[in-house]
């Protein structure tokens, strides 16, 4: 990454919501060494193009990707972290390990985490603080699971998830967060929520943030994820509170992923 591109406490973003879009490639499992090589190499992202970019590998591939994106603009995010810098914690990463590869920031809470790993919001309480004390910037990801949104629940979701993951971090670090509204039932389904679900939710988020600080609410950039593709980006990320993508599937193909970084306008 280079210096006029760094995320957290520098990144570039207004305090009357001009905030600059992230586009975010979150790879899951997918990515050897020798692939993620590959994808670095035919990823073609302008330094000053309309938005900070940034791919986040499996742990085993994270040097590489710093390695390989080091003099580019795009930021290197972890999948996951363990909120103990050491112990009894087996097959578990600290934030300081991440540091030491070069890391820019972490994921945290994705879905497929609660859902197959037991993630819990107690546990992000934890991770989100330390996350930013090591230098690394914490991608946040909460949203409703199909039958909550059925049931009118998504609101009362949201809330909770958002409090209880961020009720540690310091009201002057709020804005250091980024955090990704993905529905559940939009992740991997190829089912995008319509702008205005997105619009909605996201605005709802910056409200919860505004509870803690008013101007951490108009700092703090808030993504969405779930089904996006080249050709979807757009009606979403010009949503006036959406503040950028964060990307599985359509993510794995560099010139997609370039086309979507394309799509978000400050
Ligand atoms: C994700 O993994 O965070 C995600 C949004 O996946 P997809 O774009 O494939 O729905």
């Amino acid at each position: 990454m280079t210096p006029d591109t760094q995320v957290g406490a520098d990144a570039p973003r207004g305090t009357d919501g001009s905030r600059r879009p992230l586009i975010v490639g979150n790879w899951k499992l997918w990515g050897t060494r020798a692939q993620a090589a590959d994808y670095c190499e035919r990823l073609s992202i302008d330094a000053h193009g309309p938005a900070d970019v940034g791919v986040c590998p499996p742990f085993t591939a994270l040097d590489v990707c710093v390695e390989k994106l080091g003099s580019s603009a795009v930021a290197v995010y972890a999948q996951n972290m363990h909120q103990e810098s050491t112990g009894a914690f087996t097959g578990e990463v600290s934030a300081e390990m991440l540091t030491e590869l070069g890391a820019d920031g972490v994921v945290l809470g994705h879905s497929e985490r609660r859902q197959y790993n037991c993630e819990t919001d107690r546990a992000l309480q934890e991770k989100l603080p330390a996350a930013l004390e090591a230098g690394l910037q914490p991608i946040l990801c909460v949203g409703e699971s199909e039958e909550e949104r059925e049931r009118d629940e998504t609101q009362r979701k949201l809330r909770s998830q958002v409090q209880e993951a961020l009720e540690k971090v310091a009201g002057d670090r709020l804005a250091d967060v980024v955090i990704a509204y993905e529905p559940i039932w939009a992740i991997g389904t190829g089912k995008v929520a319509t702008p205005e679900i997105a619009q909605a939710a996201i605005a709802f988020i910056r409200a919860l943030v505004g509870d803690r600080s008013r101007d951490a609410a108009q700092a703090v950039r808030i993504l969405y994820g779930g089904s996006v593709k080249p050709d979807n980006a757009l009606e979403i990320l010009v949503q006036p509170d959406v503040d950028g993508a964060l990307v599985g599937g359509a993510s794995l193909d560099p010139d997609g992923f370039a086309r979507i970084v394309a799509a978000a306008a400050p």
